[in-house]
């Protein structure tokens, strides 16, 4: 007589996980994430930046495991801030992150955890993100923008993630718009991101505060208990503030001189726009406005502009995703890694 297999062998058998784990200046946030990209578990704790990298290292593995206790994970795909490089796993300079140089967090995240590690560029995996599962899902070539507190952007072009030479590509906040502009943290005058970022739009709100005390920016920042910033410029400007108004239309205008660029050169079917800023309508509309009508005919038709679908998650997803795809072979990288 055969042996008869236990019908509930298949159930037995366990269902597969990757996490997304995300670094961010306030937060770390594990995701766990099924062959289909659903979110099906998660791990949320306080970064807690200013104690330093091993002690953020140690959150991160402590909110990895806290997952791998729950799930049959098999790797960790793991988004990061600010220039890495990629196919080292290295973690070069992140903002917000003090005492971080050149960590090896791939290298160190798999050892701890004892799985398989890659790191992103979080914009770069939001980017990828909405691509596969979001707001530029179906298409073949997307560019990402999010203008926050400073300008990111992301690229895939034909259905990959494209990362450049090794792996910089993408960096779209640092665009010269104009060479005789305001000095970027870069060391470059007049990037995108000194001309149409959060934080250039709250350094304005902070002078037109100073020069017009008595001013709608003044008064809403007074009123709020907040530092003028660019929310309270876009408040200011929604109630008629002229001041306030013209400087969101400048940056919006800038930004779309930059979308502008960005359809010329890759001719894309869709732009995504992430990032906190474009809620101010005054500037989020100024740009779309801006955007196509300069482009090339052919090229504006071309591209639709819309709004980024997976919030606050999308780098954690797109880390995850981005684990899956090298789990399966599929290689998201540029032209140098092996
Ligand atoms: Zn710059």
């Amino acid at each position: 007589m055969a042996t008869s297999r236990c019908p509930c062998a298949s159930l037995v058998r366990m269902s597969e996980y990757v996490i997304g784990l995300d670094l961010g200046g306030t937060k770390i946030l594990s995701l766990c994430v099924d062959r289909e990209y659903n979110v099906v578990d998660e791990d949320r704790r306080e970064t807690e930046a200013d104690s330093g990298p091993e002690a953020v290292i140690d959150r991160m593995v402590a909110s990895a495991r806290a997952v791998i206790e729950r799930r049959n994970v098999l790797a960790i795909g793991i988004s990061t801030p600010g220039p890495t490089k990629t196919f080292e796993g290295i973690v070069t300079t992140p903002p917000n992150l003090p005492g971080w140089k050149d960590v090896p967090l791939a290298k160190l995240i798999s050892e701890r955890t004892g799985l398989p590690s890659w790191i992103e560029n979080d914009v770069n995996a939001g980017a990828l993100a909405e691509h596969r599962i979001g707001a530029g899902r179906g298409t073949k070539h997307l560019v990402m923008v999010a203008p926050g507190t400073g300008v990111g952007g992301g690229l895939v072009l034909d259905g990959k993630l494209y990362r450049g030479a090794s792996g910089g590509a993408g960096e779209v906040g640092h665009m010269q718009m104009d060479p005789a502009g305001p000095r970027c943290p870069c060391g470059r005058f007049g990037c995108l991101e000194v001309l149409a970022s959060g934080k250039a739009l709250g350094e304005t709100a902070r002078m037109i505060a100073a020069n017009e005390p008595d001013g709608l920016v003044a008064q809403i920042a007074e009123r709020e208990g907040e530092e003028p910033d660019a929310r309270i410029l876009d408040l200011a400007a929604e109630q008629g503030d002229e001041a306030a108004m013209g400087a969101l239309i400048q940056a919006g205008a800038y930004l779309g001189a930059g979308l502008t660029n960005l359809i010329d050169v890759f001719n894309p079917e869709v732009i995504v726009i992430g990032g906190s800023l474009r809620k101010s309508a005054i500037y989020y509309q100024t740009a779309l406005s801006r955007a196509k009508p300069q482009a090339f005919p052919q090229h504006a038709a071309d591209v639709r502009i819309v709004e980024a679908e997976l919030g606050d998650n999308a780098p954690a997803i797109g880390a995850a995703i981005i684990a899956w795809e090298r789990l399966a072979g599929v290689r998201n990288q540029g032209t140098t890694q092996p």
